[in-house]
Formats: structure tokens, C-alpha cells, sequence
């Protein structure tokens, strides 16, 4: 099978996506109500307050110039710089962007980063450009948004199909405009370029962490769980291998082309050798089931870590499991949410879960302007305090209001929002 092949396929589980904006709005809605705030608070963070469209000319290698559609949305400044990755995908909306941009001022929330969130975007499909192509890409982006980014105002990252590499021309290409170094104008750079120990692996760390404060809370052993990871990118691949290593079945994982199944587990060190660059590994194999077939698999803890609105009305009631992690942002509709609660499935939201990659971000910020470089360990153990004590936070406000982990984790992530505009005189 070709990837073209698998793009219809993909659009399958994808067709929820549009509605991320809309989605985020009406959580949000739910908890300014429940915290009592004025109305004028959701009117405010309802959208980003600042987005910008660019179009980026190319030249690609065939001598013809291609003109690539980008964005950056910025949600909110109030409580510090705004913060968050840069996706390049075909499927990439303007509506998306600001919506994980405004996951991310909630993601910054929940870990009490002094960040407000942004996100970036690029329709682009990486899988058919060559690195020549994707440097130049990299490089236009930065020069179109280069006025409203910068390590005080605006510091992207990594995001769905970008990684160090395309940071570090991104970081050259910034430091050429701006003709001195800044190192913390970017995050999830390479560590030879003030990268952070322990970045790399980050989102799925903290997705670990928050496994296993479930667990412990569940009373379940990782060891006796069996477990399918939908995502075998670079945060399902770490976490396939971690649980893996700590004695977990994973049973199940799925890249963009399809799923592998087996219910006495999967060998994840194999499969990591095999896959290529962009996760996929299925297509090697003549028993591939599709992505939904994979999600509706019995098991005990789904973490899908791969793109939007994959649990959604139509599978929503056949899901098999005990815990979703949502390790991706926003692989779960509002309305499966709904059906998934009546069901009495645990959902651990995406801001609190997958946010382990932006508190490492944090971290490396504050190395790159601090100039002095921590061990992975000291990475690692602050990784963990951060995960638990938002992991605590967001399960007490669920307690106080009786509401599920995806609106606590709203109510958490937009107190410090409100309270920093107040304080700027900017809301009532
Ligand atoms: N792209 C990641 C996210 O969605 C990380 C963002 C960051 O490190 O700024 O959380």
C-alpha cells in the first residue's frame, strides 16, 4: 500500500477535525459558567488575539516555486510570552490552529508555566518533500512571522511532523534576521544548539507519568495491563517502548497506514527498527488492520497519540477499554466524550496529559536564558513534579464540581488566563 492510497483512509478518522474551534469554545463556555465569570472572559479567550496568515513562496527542487499556506495563532499574552509548535500537514486549518492554540494557553495553565499558548501551522506534506525543500519551507515560515515572534514574545516548537531539525534551521534562520544569537527563540532544538536533555521524550514521559498516577489511583498494576498506543510518531513510538520496558502489554499499535495487533503483545523494540522516519512500520506487515478495527480493540488503557477526532460519535460506543489517555490533542469529540462518560470510561484529557512536552519546552527556556544546561535526571524529576501536581489539581477541581477530567482541566487551565488579563486591566 502507498501513503497516497491510505490518504483517503486517513480522512476517515480525521472527518471529525473541523470542529476543534468550536469544541474548545463550548468547554470553555462550560467552565467560565461554572466558575461564575463574566461573560465578557469567554468572549475574550474564545479566539486567538492575535493570528496571522502568511504565504510562503518555495522554491521546490524542480525549479518551480510552490506558495505554501501558514499560520500562527496566538491566544493569549496576558500571563507571559505565548508558546506553543508548528504542525506541517496537508490537513492543517486556520480553525485548528487557533484551537490548539487555545489548548495551549490551557496546557500552560494546568502546569503554572508563565506562558500563554500559540500554535503554528503549514499546509504542506512533509512525506513528499525532500530536506532541501523542508529547510527552505522552514526558513520562509520564520521569515513571514518573523515580526511577531521572539524569545520574549512568541516561542514555537515542534509539533505534529516538525522535529529538531527543522527548529534548528528555523533558530538559523531568526538569528540571521535578527543578527545575534537567541537560543531561547525556540524549543525542541538539537542539544548541540542548547536543546534540552531529555525534550526529545518528553510529551510521552509525562504521558507516562500520568499512566501511572492512573494506576496507582485505579489500583492497577502497569504490569497486568494491556494497553494499545494509536500513533507510533515520536511520542507513541517512546511510550510503546517505556511501557514495553516496564513490563506493560501492548498489544496494539497503529501508525497512518494502519494498526498491528496481537493479544500476547507486540515486539515494540523490533518494530521501532523497522519503521521508518515518519512511524510507519504497518505497511510491512500482511496483517494489518485498519486504525478503527485498532480502537475498538478490548484492552484496558487506550492512548490514541496521533491526530484529531479519531474517537468520535461512530465509534464511540464501541470502544473496549477502562482508561483513555489522550496523548494527541483532541483525538476525542465532545460529543464521544459525552458517550465515553455514560459509559464510566475514564478520559484523561490531552491539556493535562500530553502536556509534558511544553513544560520540558519551559524548562529548556529557561536553560537557553539562564545559559547553564541541567542533567536529564534533573530534566526528569522536575518533569515529574509537574505532571503530578497538575495531575492533582485537575482530579481535585473534577471532586469540587463534580464534572469530568476534560472540563476540570478547563476550569484549572483558565483561572490563571482571567486572573493575569484582569490584573492587566484588560477584563473586569
Ligand atoms: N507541540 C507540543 C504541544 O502541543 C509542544 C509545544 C511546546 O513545546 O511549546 O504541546
Amino acid at each position: 500500500m502507498t501513503i497516497d492510497s491510505l490518504d483517503v483512509k486517513k480522512k476517515e478518522v480525521t472527518e471529525e477535525k473541523d470542529n476543534s474551534l468550536l469544541e474548545f469554545q463550548e468547554t470553555l463556555k462550560e467552565a467560565v459558567d461554572i466558575l461564575n465569570y463574566p461573560p465578557q472572559v469567554f468572549e475574550f479567550l474564545k479566539k486567538p488575539l492575535r493570528f496571522l496568515e502568511v504565504s510562503i513562496p518555495v522554491k521546490m527542487d524542480n525549479g518551480q516555486t510552490e506558495i505554501f499556506q501558514g499560520y500562527r495563532a496566538q491566544h493569549n499574552d496576558a500571563a507571559g510570552p505565548t508558546k506553543g509548535g508548528i504542525r506541517f500537514h496537508p490537513d492543517v486549518t486556520p480553525e485548528e490552529v487557533k484551537a490548539l492554540a487555545g489548548w495551549m494557553s490551557l496546557k500552560c495553565g494546568i502546569t503554572n508555566l508563565p506562558y500563554g499558548g500559540a500554535k503554528g501551522g503549514i499546509i504542506c506534506d512533509p512525506r513528499k518533500m525532500s530536506l532541501d525543500e523542508l529547510e527552505r519551507l522552514s526558513r520562509g515560515y520564520v521569515r513571514a512571522v518573523s515580526q511577531i515572534v521572539g524569545p520574549t514574545k512568541d516561542i514555537p516548537a515542534p509539533d505534529m511532523y516538525t522535529n529538531s531539525q527543522i527548529m534548528a534551521w528555523m533558530l538559523d534562520e531568526y538569528d540571521h534576521i535578527r543578527e545575534f544569537d537567541s537560543p531561547s527563540f525556540i524549543t525542541g532544538k538539537p542539544i548541540a544548539l542548547g536543546g534540552s536533555m531529555g525534550r526529545e521524550t518528553a510529551t510521552s514521559k509525562g504521558v507516562l507519568y500520568t499512566l501511572q498516577i492512573v494506576c496507582e489511583k485505579r489500583k492497577l498494576e502497569l504490569k497486568d495491563t494491556k494497553v494499545i498506543i494509536q500513533g507510533f510518531g515520536n511520542v507513541g513510538s517512546y511510550l510503546a517502548l517505556y511501557l514495553h520496558e516496564l513490563g506493560a502489554k501492548v498489544i496494539g499499535i497503529g501508525d497512518v497506514l494502519g494498526g498491528l495487533y496481537d493479544e500476547n503483545g507486540l515486539d515494540i523494540p523490533y518494530l521501532l527498527e523497522s519503521r521508518d522516519s515518519f512511524g510507519i512500520v504497518s505497511n510491512q506487515f500482511s496483517n494489518s488492520i485498519s486504525n478503527q478495527e485498532l480502537l475498538e480493540k478490548e484492552c484496558d488503557i487506550l492512548i490514541p497519540a496521533a491526530i484529531s477526532g479519531v474517537i468520535n460519535k461512530h465509534n464511540a460506543s464501541k470502544i473496549n477499554c477502562q482508561i483513555v489517555i489522550e496523548a494527541a490533542n483532541g483525538p476525542t469529540t465532545k460529543e464521544a466524550l459525552g458517550i465515553l462518560d455514560e459509559r464510566e470510561i475514564l478520559v484523561v484529557p490531552d491539556i493535562l496529559a500530553n502536556a509534558g512536552g511544553v513544560v520540558v519546552s519551559y524548562f529548556e527556556w529557561c536553560q537557553n536564558n539562564q545559559g547553564y544546561y541541567w542533567t536529564e535526571e534533573e530534566v526528569d524529576t522536575r518533569l515529574k513534579e509537574k505532571m503530578t501536581q497538575s495531575y492533582a489539581n485537575v482530579y481535585n477541581t473534577a471532586e469540587k464540581y463534580n464534572v469530568n477530567m476534560k472540563t476540570a482541566a478547563y476550569i484549572e487551565g483558565i483561572q490563571k488566563l482571567a486572573e493575569a488579563s484582569r490584573l492587566r486591566g484588560w477584563l473586569k
